[in-house]
């Protein structure tokens, strides 16, 4: 697609740890073009520069901006109304408190929505979307359209240590059925936010509570897993324990698991089912589709945050160390990028998803 022909779009919440993310991958994004960049009242007005501190390698904007987009740093933030900021399409990076007001703004004014948020998550007609497990789910945008009679709407992507575990869980759950799980969380500080928690807190620590990620996980899990009957989901019927734990990590979750499968299946089969998964974004070839959503490691000291979190653009989960659980039949490690396949990158290719499905209007 020519520049002139890429779809426009906003991301509301640009000056922040995902806002810069869809920046930066936005510029380079061969469907879409950034038309406005929103953020809070501390920041409308101020160019995007000075607004946001960068945290990501080169200059603000991305460091491979096209020429069409050079001079991001220089744009004038915009206030978060779809009367300052309209595009069709909306990538949301917003805190899930203004979330709630702004993104169905938004989605009434006629946009489509994809959101980091969790205040419309568990929304039973909004897609908790992660495409290569449940694209199936992705005809709720449909009934929202029904229900307001507009061609707006809402698709989230989930919690960030909820996507890490699903993408591993999904090929388990269709090839032999998950009953329980649990799920010890390592999880980066990036995933807070900026400024996020304070060096003075975690250097050198633990933190050993995340607040309300343990409840997030095994409900949003579920609903991914589940099914689309009717016209509704019915959550997939597992037990799912999470504890969840802060890390002077900079980018990157990583969980240990022990699971119960069905027919109590080897490692090797558990391997073999976790390395050949392959979903939608990879037959459709979609920008931001990793070839290996799953990436299964063999050497006994992988995966790690440092060595492996940014192969695949950020986009594959790692997992390593399948082996025998003398708990629940089987345990290994997964571990993805928060801000990328936890984050944007996960809202891109839901969008990625929509607009191959003719479901966008340019
Ligand atoms: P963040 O770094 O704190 O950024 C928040 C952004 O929201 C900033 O751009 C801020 O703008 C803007 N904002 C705050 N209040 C606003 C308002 N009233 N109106 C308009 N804009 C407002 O947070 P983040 O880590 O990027 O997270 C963004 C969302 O993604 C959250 O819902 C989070 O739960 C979710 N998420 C984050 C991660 C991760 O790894 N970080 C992963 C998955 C999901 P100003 O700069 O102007 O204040």
């Amino acid at each position: 697609m020519g520049s002139a022909a890429r779809i426009p779009v906003t991301v509301l919440g640009a000056t922040g740890v995902v806002g810069q993310r869809f920046v930066a991958r936005l510029v380079q994004h061969p469907w879409f073009r950034i038309e406005h960049l929103a953020a809070s009242e501390r920041s409308v007005g101020r160019a995007y520069a000075e607004a946001c501190t960068w945290q990501l390698p080169g200059e603000t904007g991305g460091r491979h901006a096209n020429e069409s987009h050079a001079g991001c740093g220089a744009r004038t933030l915009v206030a978060a109304t779809p009367e300052a900021a309209f595009a069709p399409v909306v990538f949301s990076a917003l805190d899930s408190g203004p979330a709630r007001d702004i993104e169905p703004a938004f989605a009434a004014a006629g946009a489509v929505v994809f959101s980091n948020a969790s205040a419309f998550r568990m929304d039973p007609v909004v897609p908790l979307l992660v495409p290569e497990v449940n694209a199936a789910h992705l005809a709720l945008l449909d009934t929202q359209r029904v229900r307001s009679g507009g061609r707006g709407g809402i698709v989230c992507n989930p919690n960030c240590t909820a996507t890490v575990l699903t993408l591993a869980l999904a090929p388990l759950h269709r090839a032999f059925g998950v009953q329980t799980v649990m799920m010890t969380s390592m999880q980066a500080v990036s995933g807070a936010g900026w400024p996020g928690v304070s060096s003075l807190d975690i250097l050198g620590n633990v933190i050993p509570y995340i607040r309300d990620e343990e409840e997030k996980v095994p409900e949003e899990t579920a609903r991914m897993l589940g099914t689309l009957r009717d016209g509704a989901v019915v959550p997939a019927d597992l037990t799912l324990s999470a504890a969840c734990h802060r890390v002077p990590v900079l980018d990157g979750h990583t969980e240990a698991v022990s699971v119960r499968l069905r027919g109590d299946p080897s490692p090797e089969a558990v391997a073999e089912c976790l390395a050949e998964f392959r979903g939608e974004p990879q037959e459709l070839s979609l920008p931001s589709a990793p070839e290996r959503p799953v990436y299964v490691h063999t050497a006994p000291d992988r995966p790690q945050v440092r060595r492996d979190v940014q192969a695949g653009g950020g986009m594959s989960v790692h997992v390593g160390r399948v082996r025998r659980c003398p708990v629940l039949g089987i345990k290994f490690v997964v571990m993805g990028h928060n801000a990328e396949r936890g984050a944007a990158g996960a809202s891109l290719l839901n969008a990625e998803l929509a607009h191959a499905r003719g479901l966008l209007d340019a």
